[in-house]
């Protein structure tokens, strides 16, 4: 069967927005208000002469007593269950945040592949100098990509399927 790939990641770092990107429509939900998407969802993507199902969690938020992120952690720990290949968003123009540490944390103990992915990296010039600052985050090389501008959606890709 097909390999899983799951988006996980903080509300608003772009999850559904790459997701949207590569299932080649607007499929997810896209809010700027944090923790919109609630339920898990899938498309089946093809990248060359691969095949894989990319899941939206929807997000993790350790350590909140809120119901819906609750609920988005439990989603995004059965997507971890679930996923062959975990793609770990982070937001450079936030920076690297306790709440990235922890979910960084969560991810390595599931002993999955994990790809590092920057997120909302629009211009690699004027952002480049504040990703490296993710490798703190002990998940190997940080890949800047910009969802929504879609840069180096190519590379981060070619680093996902490395690991079928
Ligand atoms: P999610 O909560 O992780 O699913 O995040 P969304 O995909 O809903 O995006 C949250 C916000 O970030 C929206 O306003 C998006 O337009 C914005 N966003 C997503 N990707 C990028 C990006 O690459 N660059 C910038 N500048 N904004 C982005
Ligand atoms: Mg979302």
């Amino acid at each position: 069967s097909k390999p899983i790939v799951a988006i996980v990641g903080r509300p608003n770092v772009g999850k559904s927005t790459l997701f949207n990107v590569l299932a080649g429509e607007k499929i997810s939900i896209v809010q700027d208000t944090p923790g919109v998407t609630r339920d898990r969802i899938y498309a089946d993507i093809n990248w060359l002469d691969y095949n894989f199902t990319l899941i939206d969690t929807g997000g993790i938020e350790p350590e909140s007593d809120n119901i819906i992120l609750k609920s988005m952690r439990e989603q995004a720990e059965i997507a971890i269950e679930t996923a062959d290949v975990i793609l770990f968003m982070t937001d450079v123009r936030q920076g690297m945040v306790d709440d990235d540490a922890k979910v960084a944390d969560m991810l390595r103990r599931s002993k999955k592949p994990i790809v590092l992915v920057v997120n909302k990296v629009d211009s690699f010039e004027k952002f480049m100098p504040d990703v490296y600052e993710f490798y703190n985050l002990g998940l190997g090389d940080p890949h800047p990509i910009s969802g929504s501008s879609r840069l180096g959606i190519g590379d981060m890709l070619d680093e996902v399927v490395s690991h079928f």
